[in-house]
């Protein structure tokens, strides 16, 4: 059986994205394959400067809260994570609606195995400085109960966050994937993003988040 290396597994509000507000499980994997510049969970980065417990699906499963049976699986990158496929189909046969955090650089078809899953995938801009490691092809196959996250820095960041909608309000037309907008703590505030959002018809439909869970818990940086 699969041994999974898992940093943290906890019972939290969802802190942004769809289901922002909601209690979730939350399962954290480690190992990332990007490197982004303004990066809040250096301590799932990589195996040789983590914790981490290795955990078969089974023992994972019985760590998910029945109650609320919404799980969000995130890392660092899961989807880089080996045999991650095996542990979302058994998680969603256990019945459990699994949001798969992504960071756009892998495909994700392959991995919706089941009708109870979406992906929140970031498309990473410019000041993330891992912007040339989007796959494209990613965005391309998303449906109406996805999520794309845009994590906007600077003004760089909000022209090719529209040259991006506007590029998947072409592919998808009325099926478009969920848009959701939120600033780079110090580098931009709220209101400016509200300011951009306003500007452009594009992002008539988008919507702002917050990270709720450090308005909450200001002052801690893992399990919340
Ligand atoms: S993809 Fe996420 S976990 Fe990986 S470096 Fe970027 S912000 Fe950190």
């Amino acid at each position: 059986m699969s041994k999974y290396k898992i940093v943290e597994i906890f019972d939290s509000i969802e802190g942004e994205g769809k289901r922002s507000g909601q209690l979730a499980t939350f399962v954290r994997t480690t190992g990332c394959n990007l490197r982004c510049s303004y990066c809040d969970t250096l301590y799932a980065l990589s195996e040789k400067n983590c914790e981490y417990t290795e955990l078969t699906s089974d023992e994972i499963i019985s760590r998910l809260n029945p109650l609320y049976r919404k799980v969000t699986l995130t890392g660092g990158e899961p989807l880089f994570h080996p045999n991650i496929k095996e542990l979302i189909s058994e998680m969603c046969s256990a019945g459990y609606e699994v949001n798969v955090e992504t960071n756009g650089s892998i495909r994700v078809a392959p991995f919706r195995v089941a009708d109870n899953i979406f992906f929140t995938i970031d498309y990473k801009l410019p000041c993330s400085d891992m912007e040339n490691r989007m796959d494209k092809d990613a965005f391309l196959e998303l449906t109406k109960e996805d999520v794309v996250k845009f994590v906007i820095g600077t003004k760089e960041d909000c022209d090719k966050t529209i040259e991006v909608v506007r590029m998947l309000q072409s592919h998808y037309g009325n099926e478009m994937p969920l848009i959701y907008l939120s600033a780079v703590c110090g580098r931009i505030s709220h209101a400016d993003i509200v300011t951009f959002m306003k500007s452009h018809t594009e992002l008539s439909n988008a919507r702002i988040q917050l990270q709720m869970h450090k308005i909450i818990w200001p002052d801690i940086d893992k399990g919340v």
